[in-house]
């Protein structure tokens, strides 16, 4: 709709009084969650998809895209992907018909619901090619019924909310899923890749692993540890692009100090092609334009990146189009360029001569006028000769009443205006112009200036998909020497990659936990892992507090951060690629969507079990936990005979249940491995470190004791579980059941307890010699030792 303003100003242009016209309006926009383009609404480092599901024929296909961006994909999934799709994705809006119905759908999402006859499938297709601007969607590739509805849907949508101003959108770019590492939404969430469980980007694997410098280079990289990749030529070229950035480290310095200045051109355009977008997105693409072309021209002059990024390169080629676009940018548009084009003022001086005359007669009004002066003052020769300006007559000449007669007899130069006491006015022909054109100079050069903007705004656009791959290349270009940045800075390696079912890292670590207790000035003990041949499944105990969960996390973390293309934190690492990966690290509550602790621990396990083949890691933690201890152990028995001997994944199983280390002699592959501890006058410390074989106990009194439970509940706990390890279950059982410490435990406690309180109030300070002091200060320690 139009601001008071804007209307105030139509209705001068169409000669109408303001007050009394009646305002148009109109629906211009649905603003939603995930169609936003403005930067303030939009993190910089954040995507803003929306995303839509659709059901066809009993296939289901997600499609999402970003508006700021253009992005836009399309996937095939099955109804179990849905939550791992959604999940990875993290979409802002979900469309869906309301027919539809997702089991928990990522809680940030806004979930907008239509008609089911929107999600039509062969509506959607005509939709989808209308929009598109296609004939045939066979030049978009092959997509299945469910991805065009998707698509369609989808596209249908924006349509309707932006009132037919689509952006620029890339064609749907159809993902498989083969070429990806599948990570199940549980698994997303345990190993905290993009948000910690709370939900906080800080403390996440992304947050600590970003080193990139622009907003688009922090979307690209989120982007990709999102899908991991499977496809071994793709990783290696990664891998490849950051060796070469690791090693031209000052090339790389100045590339990241340069990137800074990178604008966001993929919004910018975005924005543009909304017809949203104002004179500084043009002047973003103007400077992101540029800096492209100087980032290009360093890479191309270093004999090492010209060579081994040559496919980045080739994205930057500039020609003539992207070249004269830029020199008409630089030469229309002003250094600063104010967000919006309404109020004019940002074209240069010299772009439109037009333009500058306006502009010229607008701001110059005064000394036209003092020029004006003098002439009629040389051409009458009467110095007294005054052009002067009120509210009735506009501009008028004054001059004194003794010089009239000569004005008044060229009357075809000197028109008489008014005639006055103390002087006489007249106007001319010239100044009447003049006075016109000073009036509507300023609505003049505004409607120039916007006109001369809309005609920027379609000469960029139409190079939308061009400025795009520019924009896309860069942000690569940003998230690779990030990571090479990172690489070096903590210390990581290139990790080996091939087609083999190996997994062997040699002193690993995780990244997230290492930079906290870096941050704490302690440092993180590194660990070997080999999961292959006769020692594919791990089965690690040990006492809590000893850092199973950070051992099997870094180990799933590492084989990420591999399949990104990434080097790791480790020594060295060999790893085949991983298809799937699954973990399942502590057990949460789902209250949400109705399932216990228990319920979602094995529900996880069941897709785990079912879904794990030969070329997965598995990585489980406690399994069987949250139930009566012999079903726990029971199931966490089977599920470890299912992995070894029928998913036959790499993995590594944490467990407290040491009856399991038995299993060793019958399922060859398996292999124990625990973390070191040590025990120290009746107290344990955490080596942190992974050795070979079973622990020998679990220490969990040592660590009740760590965490402050009262001496009275550890030593109590001590009795009860030297008598379980003793005696025969049910008999010790009743005899514990006998021997209640309510009855002698807290009646002992209470006695040395008041014995300590008779002693400090029979005291009397004032009155004790040194000597005395001391004698009582050991019989405080000695009652006080007593009661612990
Ligand atoms: P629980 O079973 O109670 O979850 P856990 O054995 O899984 O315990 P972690 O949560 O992995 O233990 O680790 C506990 C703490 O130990 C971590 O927060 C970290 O501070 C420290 N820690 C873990 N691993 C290491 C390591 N390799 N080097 C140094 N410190 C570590």
């Amino acid at each position: 709709t139009e601001t008071p303003q804007e209307s105030k100003e139509r209705a001068k242009r169409e000669g109408r009084p303001a007050s009394k016209s009646l305002v148009d309006r109109q629906v211009v926009r649905i603003v939603t969650a995930g169609t936003l383009t403005e930067d303030n609404l939009l993190s910089a480092r954040d995507n803003n998809y929306i995303a839509c599901i659709t059901e066809t024929a009993g296939e289901t296909a997600l499609s999402w895209l970003e508006l700021s961006t253009g992005a836009f994909h399309v996937q095939s999934l099955s109804s179990a992907q849905i939550s791992a799709a959604l999940e990875a994705v993290n979409p802002q809006e979900i469309l869906l018909a309301d027919t539809f119905t997702i089991e928990s759908p990522p809680p940030s999402a806004t979930l907008t619901r239509q008609p089911a006859s929107l999600f039509h499938s062969e509506n959607t297709k005509k939709r989808l090619q209308t929009l598109l601007g296609i004939e045939t969607l066979d030049s978009i590739g092959e997509l299945t019924r469910a991805e065009i509805t998707a698509c369609g849907a989808l596209l249908d949508y924006i349509n309707r909310t932006q009132i037919g101003k689509i952006p620029y959108l890339s064609p749907p770019e159809r993902i498989t899923g083969t070429g990806t590492l599948q990570i199940d939404a549980a698994t997303r969430k345990s190993l905290e890749l993009t948000r910690t469980v709370q939900g906080e980007k800080s403390g996440s694997l992304l947050a600590t692993i970003d080193r990139t410098v622009t907003g688009p280079g922090a979307r690209t990289l989120a982007a990709c540890l999102a899908a991991p990749l499977t496809d071994l030529d793709k990783i290696n070229k990664r891998l490849d692009y950051i060796s070469t950035m690791i090693e031209t480290q000052s090339l790389r310095d100045v590339l990241r100090q340069q990137m800074k200045e990178m604008p966001d051109m993929q919004r910018a355009i975005g924005r543009l092609t909304a017809e949203r977008g104002g004179p500084r997105d043009l002047a973003m693409i103007r400077d992101g334009l540029a800096i492209t072309e100087n980032l290009r021209g360093m890479l191309q002059s270093n004999p090492q990146t010209r060579e081994a990024l040559s496919a980045l390169i080739n994205c930057l080629q500039t020609d003539t189009t992207i070249t004269d676009l830029q020199d008409t940018l630089t030469k229309a548009l002003k250094p600063e360029s104010p967000m919006l084009a309404r109020d004019g003022g940002f074209i240069a001086r010299g772009f439109h001569p037009k333009l500058d005359e306006f502009i010229t007669l607008r701001d110059d009004s005064k000394k036209i006028i003092a020029k004006l002066q003098g002439e009629y003052q040389d051409d009458t020769k009467i110095s007294a000769l005054k052009i002067k300006y009120n509210n009735v007559l506009g501009y008028f000449i004054e001059v004194p009443p003794k010089s009239a007669d000569a004005l008044m007899e060229r009357k075809e130069d000197y028109i008489h205006r008014q005639t006055m006491a103390g002087a006489v006015r007249f106007t001319t022909t010239r100044l009447a112009d003049l006075e016109r054109d000073i009036a509507i100079a300023s609505e003049k050069s505004l409607a120039l200036e916007l006109s001369i903007f809309q005609s920027l705004v379609q000469q960029t656009t139409a190079l939308s998909a061009n400025i795009n791959l520019r924009a896309q290349t860069i942000a690569t270009l940003d998230m690779i020497s990030g990571l090479a940045h990172l690489a070096v800075e903590q210390n990581f390696c290139r990790p080996r990659l091939d087609t083999s079912t190996a997994f062997s890292i040699k002193q690993g670590r995780h990244p997230v936990v290492e930079r906290a207790l870096k941050q704490s000035a302690q440092s993180f003990v590194p660990n070997d892992a080999h999961l292959q041949n006769a020692q594919r499944l791990w089965l690690l105990t040990g006492p809590n507090m000893a850092g199973k969960s950070t051992y099997l996390r870094q180990n799933a973390l590492i084989t990420i951060l591999a399949q990104i293309g990434s080097y790791v934190p480790a020594e060295s690492a060999h790893i085949g690629v991983v298809d799937k990966i699954f973990s399942r690290v502590g057990a949460s509550d789902d209250l949400a969507s109705g399932r216990s602790t228990f319920m979602v621990e094995m529900v996880e396990t069941a897709a785990i079990l079912n879904q794990a083949t030969p070329k997965s890691l598995v990585i489980l933690d406690e399994i069987g936990r949250g139930t009566a201890t012999f079903d726990g152990l029971s199931i966490a028995w089977a599920c470890v005979e299912h992995l070894h001997e029928t998913s036959q994944c790499r993995g590594i199983f944490a467990t407290h249940y040491h009856e399991l280390t038995a299993l060793t002699a019958r399922l060859n592959k398996l292999h124990c491995a625990s973390m070191a501890v040590k025990e120290w006058k009746g107290d344990i410390i955490f080596m942190h470190s992974v050795e070979d074989g079973a622990a020998d106990r679990s220490y969990g009194i040592h660590v009740g004791k760590l965490a402050g439970l009262p001496p009275a509940v550890i030593a109590r706990a001590r009795e009860v579980l030297d008598l379980l390890q003793t005696g025969e279950q049910s008999s010790t059982l009743s005899k514990l059941v006998d021997d209640l410490p309510l009855f002698n435990a807290r009646p002992e406690q209470q006695k040395s307890a008041s014995e300590l309180e008779i002693l400090l109030n029979d005291l009397n300070p004032d009155t004790l010699t040194p000597r005395e002091a001391l004698d009582m200060l050991y019989k405080i320690k000695i009652l006080s030792q007593k009661q612990s």
